[in-house]
């Protein structure tokens, strides 16, 4: 039987990636503040006293910091409201040196989270989830884009891997993932297919795929003979399995197929959060005009 070639496959190091784009936003910074102009600043409300979300929140103001932009912190009871929620981000919209509002999901039972995220002012929409936001990616205008799908968009365009004209495949068709992705793809002059819970024979439609994109949530649903020789897959799925966290792909079954493959931990996930300081910086400067 002929065994196809092996293929040297790239494993991303996410957090690599993140640390140099960070070291540039860091440096736009200095610039500005050079320039005799104020930092950029970020508001996040943290709603509740779920233990990861307050450590979530740590981290973003954390890296914050880092990059030299100031943050604050609203903090409101598990017991707060909707309305009380969207009078938070009213004041923080009419704040005019805040550039950026995150609120922390999830959020309390009964609270609608699109809401809230609807309340938000689109030039402050860092997370880029405002239904104004996905409308301009949809019509292809200038806009904030959601941090998951930009920070893959990032990886592919630093790992040098053409788009132009290549077919896409992506796994999953969620609003904060699986859609803006497949269009920012389409954007870059992609052929997408968008895969889903119902698609038929996934396998053979994932083996056709010069680009993989797996965003699922089903502990390494991509196999090894899914990946077409010398592909880019990009694995955006975090699970958790006996304690331990898996992504949706079998990241050593992707070695010797792949071109380049994201692991699970330190792939796609510190370029998230990178891409909502991306996002904050880009706010600041529309805003502001710097
Ligand atoms: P989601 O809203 O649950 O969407 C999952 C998608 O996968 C849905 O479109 C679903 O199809 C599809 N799906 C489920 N089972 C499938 C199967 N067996 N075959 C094919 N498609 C299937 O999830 P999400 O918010 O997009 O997140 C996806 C994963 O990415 C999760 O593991 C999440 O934790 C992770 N994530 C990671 C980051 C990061 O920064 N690293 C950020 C965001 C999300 P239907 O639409 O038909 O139900």
């Amino acid at each position: 039987m002929a065994t196809s070639p092996s293929v040297e496959t790239v494993v991303v190091d996410g957090l690599a990636l993140a640390r140099e784009i960070r070291k540039e936003l860091a440096d736009a910074v200095e610039r500005h503040v050079a320039a005799g102009r104020r930092k950029p600043k970020l508001a996040v409300v943290l709603v509740g006293d779920d233990p990861a979300s307050a450590s979530y929140i740590k981290g973003k103001r954390r890296a914050c910091e880092r990059v030299g932009f100031d943050s604050i912190e609203r903090d409101l009871p598990g017991t707060a409201g909707e309305l009380d929620i969207i009078d938070v981000v009213d004041q923080l919209n009419r704040d005019d040196g805040v550039d950026g509002i995150l609120v922390q999901i999830p959020l309390p039972k009964g609270v609608n989270a699109n809401n809230v995220a609807s309340a938000i002012d689109p030039a402050k929409d860092v997370d880029g989830l405002h239904p104004m936001s996905a409308g301009r990616l949809l019509l292809g205008e200038p806009g904030l884009r959601a941090c998951t799908p930009l920070g893959i968009m990032k990886i592919l365009e630093r790992c040098e891997i053409p788009l132009e004209g290549a077919h896409a495949v992506v796994i999953g068709r969620s609003a904060i993932v699986g859609k803006p992705v497949s269009l920012l793809l389409q954007q870059a002059h992609a052929t997408v297919t968008m895969c889903h819970s119902r698609t038929r024979d996934l396998a053979d439609v994932c083996r056709q795929a010069d680009v993989l994109v797996a965003a699922v949530g089903v502990p390494r649903l991509v196999k090894r003979d899914w990946i077409k020789p010398g592909a880019a897959v990009i694995d955006v799925g975090v699970s958790e399995v006996d304690g331990q966290l898996v992504g949706d792909v079998d990241t050593e079954g992707a070695k010797g197929v792949a071109s380049i493959v994201t692991p699970h931990r330190r792939g796609v996930g510190p370029m998230t959060i990178t891409m909502l300081l991306h996002n904050t910086l880009a706010a600041y400067e529309t805003r502001t005009g710097a």
